[in-house]
C-alpha cells in the first residue's frame, strides 16, 4: 500500500486512504498479530479532542483515522489536502463483514441497546452467509464494565470489535482495552473499529439518510431533524467550520 498520506485538521491527524486500502490495512493488522484502534473522524470528533486532553490522545494514538464526515473533505479541500473518498463507520461495518466473510475473520459485536447488536449481528449474518460471528454484547462503556466485558471478548477471539457507544465512549474503551486482547500471534490481531450508531441502522431502530442527502453532505440534518435532540452536538459542527474558516484564511495570507 506504501506510505499513508496524512493530514492535521485542526491538530486531528487524519490519513488518505480509501475503502480498499483500509480494508488492506485492516487484513495486514490481522496478519501480523496486532491490536489497534481505527477511528472514523468527523467534525464532531475533531470539536471534542480540542476540548478532552484524553480524547486527542486517543486519536494521536489510533492506528489509523479514515476521513468520514463530509466536512473533514471539505475542511481537507480547504487546508490542503484532497481525501480520497470519505470512509464512514455506517458502511465498514457491513463492508468489513464482506471481507471478514472472505477471509475468515472472527467479528464481535459490543454496544448499542439490549438485542440490537444480536439483531444487527443476525441480519449480517444473513447477508454474508458462513460469517464467523465470534460474540455479541451491549454492556457499557463506563470503566466500571471493563471487568465484566473484557473477559467475553478474551474467550470470544475476535480479529475485529466493531463498538457501538458513540464518541468519544468507544474510542475510549477501546484505547483502554485493546491492548489486553493482544495475541501476539500472526494471523490473530484484533482490529477495534468506533461505529457509532450504525448497529441501529443494520438493526432498523434508526433511518439512516438517503444515498441522494449524503451525496449532497446533508447526512447531519437528517439525522438533526430524525433526533432533535442532537442539537447540541451538531452545534459544534458550525464552529469547526468556523475554526477552519479562520485556519485557511492564515495559511493564504
Ligand atoms: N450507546 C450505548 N451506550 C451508551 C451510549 C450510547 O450503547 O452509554 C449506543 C447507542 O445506543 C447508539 C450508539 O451508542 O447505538 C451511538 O449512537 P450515536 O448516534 O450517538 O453515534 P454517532 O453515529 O453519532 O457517532
Amino acid at each position: 500500500m506504501g506510505t499513508i498520506e496524512s493530514a492535521s485538521i485542526l491538530g486531528v491527524r487524519v490519513d488518505n486512504v480509501d475503502y480498499a486500502q483500509t480494508f488492506e490495512w485492516v487484513g495486514r493488522q490481522i496478519n501480523q498479530g496486532y491490536a489497534c484502534q481505527l477511528s472514523t473522524i468527523n467534525p464532531e470528533f475533531v470539536m471534542l479532542a480540542r476540548n478532552s486532553p484524553l480524547f486527542a490522545r486517543t486519536l494521536a494514538e489510533s492506528a489509523l483515522n479514515v476521513p468520514d464526515g463530509a466536512g473533514i473533505l471539505w475542511a481537507g479541500r480547504r487546508l490542503g489536502i484532497r481525501f480520497k473518498e470519505r470512509v464512514t463507520g455506517s458502511d465498514l461495518l457491513p463492508s468489513l463483514c464482506s471481507q471478514a466473510q472472505q477471509n475468515s475473520w472472527r467479528v464481535f459485536f459490543l454496544g448499542a441497546a439490549p438485542g440490537i447488536a444480536e439483531k444487527c449481528a443476525a441480519i449480517l449474518s444473513e447477508r454474508y452467509i458462513g460469517l464467523r460471528v465470534a460474540g455479541t454484547f451491549s454492556g457499557s462503556p463506563m470503566q466500571e464494565s471493563d471487568d465484566v466485558i473484557v473477559p467475553i471478548i478474551k474467550r470470544a477471539r475476535p480479529n475485529i470489535i466493531f463498538v457501538a457507544y458513540g464518541a468519544p465512549g468507544q474510542n475510549l474503551w477501546l484505547a483502554r482495552n485493546l491492548p489486553k486482547f493482544t495475541s501476539g500471534h500472526a494471523d490473530s490481531g484484533v482490529v477495534g473499529i468506533g461505529v457509532g450508531g450504525a448497529f441501529d441502522f443494520i438493526a432498523g431502530v434508526q433511518t439512516r439518510a438517503p444515498t441522494w442527502l449524503r451525496s449532497i453532505s446533508l447526512e447531519w440534518l437528517f439525522r438533526l431533524v430524525r433526533q432533535p435532540s442532537r442539537w447540541r452536538r451538531q452545534r459544534e459542527v458550525f464552529r469547526f467550520i468556523w475554526y477552519v474558516l479562520i485556519k485557511s484564511h492564515q495559511l493564504a495570507t
